[in-house]
């Protein structure tokens, strides 16, 4: 509930105002656990609030530390024993997490282990928002930054990521600053265009991948659905609308994406765009043959593409000892559970 709905739920019961903002910030800038941390509230408030209302808390079921670079791998569970895994980064300019917005994924990209075993549900607002606040509490350090790029397509479960982003950055809450928070996307045109006018300033990602719309089918079914020219000019709409430069993500595979021909062809497509372009040597997922492309060949690709006049960085990988790459974790403990 966001904090006009609390405040409205107060005044059904019959509670002081002033309650909905106690038990808002207990909830979301305190980050309780529970009703019963909320030592200024009258025992009757939570009784009755605990009747009504269900208290999303995640459950640690494991947390990997990378010995490389400190990164932190958590898998959770939902009331449900749905699991989701959310990753905690240590950067020079604050700490970032990583979150999921389903269980499972429905997109199908061929390279991710999320899209394995498919879709279960979408996450609540306050699914998400509990993984950025378990992960606070786990730390003890603040978050700044919040990267919808776990498992899920954040875009197809659209509400619950508004709602989600309305709240952590709302100022009665964590107050994150929308412009610390990117979305990434597989590229659902419709939903990027609807994003556009919500009057956020968050950066979107977009998962690329292909510079042709042949090589991207095979990689991603969203590819068959919207073509590249749909894609690039909603992409260029965003940027009319929100001034917000798009950052574009490009996994490299050996011989699948990583060609001069590759270059030139995504050259010439996203050039006209005011964006940037993120190189990920793609995490090679078990179940899959993807091969990374080498650490030359990165190099190679990302000073053409500056060449060409393209801003780009080459992602740095973190936490490859821990199952670093989208759904691994997850899918790793599932399969030693069954
Ligand atoms: N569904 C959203 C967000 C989740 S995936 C999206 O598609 O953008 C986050 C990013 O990781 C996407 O760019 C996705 O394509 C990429 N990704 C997935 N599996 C990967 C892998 N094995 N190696 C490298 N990148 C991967």
């Amino acid at each position: 509930m966001s904090l006009p709905e609390l405040q409205e739920e107060m005044l059904l019961l019959s509670e002081k105002p002033y309650r909905a903002k106690q038990l808002y910030d207990w909830m979301h800038v305190k980050l309780a656990r529970g009703y019963e941390e909320m030592s200024n509230l009258p025992k009757s408030l939570k009784e009755k609030c605990g009747q009504l209302f269900t208290y999303t808390a995640l459950e640690q079921v494991k947390v990997q530390e990378s010995r490389v670079d400190g990164t932190r791998k958590f898998l959770f569970a939902l009331a449900d024993g749905n699991l989701v895994e959310s990753v905690w980064m240590r950067y020079k300019h604050g700490n970032s997490v990583c979150i999921s917005s389903q269980v499972g994924c429905r997109m199908g990209c061929r390279f991710c282990a999320s899209a394995i075993d498919g879709w279960e549900r979408n996450l609540l607002p306050s699914e998400m928002l509990d993984q950025v606040y378990a992960i606070t509490r786990l730390t003890g350090e603040r978050v700044s930054n919040v990267v919808v790029m776990g498992t899920g397509e954040p875009l197809d479960n659209y509400d619950n990521l508004l709602c989600f982003i309305r709240m952590l950055t709302d100022e009665n809450g964590l107050h994150i600053s929308q412009r610390n928070i990117t979305v990434s996307t597989c590229g659902i045109v419709p939903k990027i265009r609807a994003l556009a006018g919500e009057g956020l300033q968050i950066t979107l990602a977009l998962s690329l991948h292909a510079p042709t719309d042949e090589k991207r089918r095979a990689l991603m079914p969203i590819a068959r659905e919207y073509s590249l020219d749909e894609l690039m000019e909603v992409c260029a709409y965003y940027f009319e609308k929100t001034g917000r430069r798009i950052t574009f993500e490009y996994s490299l595979a050996e011989g699948v994406n990583d060609a001069k021909e590759d270059v030139r062809e995504l050259t010439k497509l996203i050039k006209p765009l005011n964006c940037h372009v993120n190189l990920i040597p793609i995490n090679p997922v078990k179940e899959r043959d993807f091969v990374q492309s080498g650490k030359a060949a990165i190099e190679v690709f990302k000073n053409k593409l500056e060449k060409n006049g393209i801003n780009v960085t080459i992602r740095r990988e973190m936490g490859r000892d821990i199952d670093g790459a989208c759904g691994q974790l997850r899918r790793g403990y599932i399969a030693k559970q069954s």
